[in-house]
């Protein structure tokens, strides 16, 4: 079994099919999913803290997770006609105040969303346009209220 870091440095990979959870050794995941670490209280970075040497994900997980940020080509149209699904968690699952709702989408799908619950407490989904989107109506906000039409100078 080989294990290497995944490009942001936050998830352990692993070559083998499935892995296990270090704090009850349950097994059979892709991925020591958040929603699961915390009925233990934990998020992945406290299992990449406490178990430096335990797995987070499988290498074919974090593929499909990569393959998902170039869609459009070959692979995608595949997943779309083989009703490939997949379970995704708002991109703020880590976060307290989450409401750690899951959904199940077809493959292709972003790995994340943004849940209702975040959404209203104006947490940005982490999808570029929308996030661009939100940014400017932030500033506008920012600057209809303090009339100043440069709100980044005083950003601290
Ligand atoms: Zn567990
Ligand atoms: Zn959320």
């Amino acid at each position: 079994m080989a294990t290497y870091l995944s490009k942001n440095k936050k998830q352990l990979i692993t070559d083998a099919k499935e892995l296990i959870c270090p704090y009850c050794n349950e097994g059979n995941f892709q991925q020591l999913h958040p929603a699961h670490l915390k009925k233990h209280g934990k998020t992945v970075n406290d299992a990449r803290k406490e178990f430096p040497n335990s797995p987070t994900m499988t290498v074919e997980r974090y593929n499909i997770q990569l393959g998902v940020s170039t869609s459009g080509g070959e692979g995608t149209k595949q997943k779309v006609e083989s009703g490939e699904k997949k379970v995704v968690s708002c991109y703020y699952n880590q976060d307290l105040n989450c409401s750690h709702e899951t959904r199940e989408v077809p493959s292709y799908y972003p790995n994340g969303f943004l849940c209702n619950k975040c959404k209203s407490l104006g947490k940005e989904s982490l999808d570029g346009r929308e996030k661009e989107e939100a940014n400017m109506k932030r500033l506008k906000t920012f600057s209809d209220k303090y009339n100043v039409l440069n709100a980044v100078f005083l950003k601290k």
